[in-house]
């Protein structure tokens, strides 16, 4: 069953999906302040939509074979991913069978590394990688967990990122991840506001819910290592992200020293097997792959692989069904990420509403995956979409 076309649509308007920052005034992850690599510039301090983290919008991709049935994925990367994706890979999907994933991602990723290698371009794939699995599930009849491996547990656990740990632990997630609010640019003040919430987020919560900080690239080598030891007290599980991606001799340090066993963890923006062979060698505990940035799920088995031989934790980023597939079949992956998306984190909504249609969501802390083929879930058809390349490509 052959591949006949491949379709590139951007998703509009706020609240609408895979660009989990591209959310109306308000919601507490473009509101509330987050320490960022921007913050040392006191005009972007205050928010991340202040310096544009919501530019690029949702790209949806669709998948079509010769019989009409149609998969779909969705990735973070707007217009651009759709030119990238209409004009250079559409290529090499039309015209093979979903079963290729391996040729279709080499192609494009080899085609593309005299621009691409990470980022947007990797975010494009990884949509097309995903968009060739949920139709290759649909025409098997299968879904994506059952041609990965089957399930190696029954139930996901999941853990929450919420700024509201507290009603995480209620609502039974097994641990909970909040967002850091400052970083080196605010100075000591700014490290005892952030060790001040962690003292109180754990009172509240009790001695044993874990609790991790999540800090989204923005801290140096040495800020990370002394907040590092003044969380000491307050036992956090882990510590994300601390440090700017391609600083890989910074999280070799953070690892040889820090001053108690709290795990280094990161990954959500690198990308492909050499990306993540670089962060594996610096001995972090847990990676946090996006299996829609990463390169797709055909690449994600790759690492998977990789981490699975140092005995590394492999926990993907956000990324619903995606990374819910993938997760149940993985024994490297105990638990996985659930993005409160309420805007106040007081309730529990799937990760990418609106856009799909019977998307699951976790109860008492478990992600039961569904059976239904492909990644299980259909693009909800009152979200407006349009197609910016339709047509031949430019030379
Ligand atoms: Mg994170």
């Amino acid at each position: 069953m052959k591949i006949v076309d491949v379709r590139a649509y951007v998703v509009g308007g706020a609240d609408q999906g895979a660009d989990y920052h591209a959310q109306s005034s308000g919601h507490w992850i473009t509101s509330t302040v987050i320490a960022t690599p921007m913050s040392k510039y006191p005009e972007y301090q205050k928010t991340r939509e202040s310096f544009g983290i919501g530019v690029l919008g949702t790209t949806m991709v669709e998948v079509e074979a010769e019989d009409g049935t149609i998969g779909f994925a969705v990735t973070t990367g707007g217009v651009p991913a759709a030119y990238l994706i209409e004009h250079h890979f559409k290529r090499f999907v039309v015209g093979r069978t979903p079963d290729d994933t391996e040729m279709m991602f080499d192609q494009m990723y080899n085609a593309s590394l005299f621009y691409g290698r990470k980022g947007l371009t990797i975010n494009a794939i990884s949509a097309v990688d995903c968009a060739v699995w949920d139709l290759r599930g649909r025409l098997r009849g299968e879904p994506v967990w059952a041609m990965i491996g089957g399930k190696v547990r029954e139930r996901q656990p999941m853990y929450a990122t919420t700024p509201r740990p507290d009603l995480a632990m209620q609502m039974g997630f097994m641990a909970a991840k909040i967002p850091l609010p400052y970083g080196p640019a605010h100075g000591d003040d700014g490290l005892t506001e952030n060790v001040k919430l962690a003292a109180r987020w754990r009172e509240t919560c009790g001695p044993d819910f874990p609790l991790a900080y999540d800090c989204w690239m923005a801290l140096t080598p040495e800020y990370a290592l002394r907040l590092i030891e003044a969380l000491k007290p307050y036992r956090f599980k882990w510590i994300e992200e601390c440090l700017p991606p391609d600083d890989y001799a910074g999280y070799r340090t953070l690892v040889a020293q820090r001053s108690h066993p709290i795990w280094i963890t990161t990954g959500e923006h690198e990308y492909t097997r050499y990306g993540f062979e670089n962060l594996l060698a610096t001995g972090v505990e847990m990676i946090q792959p996006d299996v829609t940035w990463c390169g797709g799920l055909t690449e994600l088995l790759k690492i998977r692989g990789m981490a699975a031989a140092r005995d590394c934790l492999v926990a993907p980023h956000g990324s619903s069904v995606y990374s819910y597939h993938f997760a149940i079949t993985s024994q490297a992956t105990p638990f996985a990420e659930f993005l409160m998306m309420a805007p106040r984190a007081d309730r529990i909504v799937p990760m990418f509403s609106p856009l799909f249609v019977d998307e699951p969501v976790p109860v008492d802390g478990y992600l039961d995956v569904p059976d239904k083929p492909g990644f299980g879930v259909e693009f909800n058809p009152r979200i407006e979409r349009r197609r910016p390349f339709e047509g031949p490509r430019p030379r």
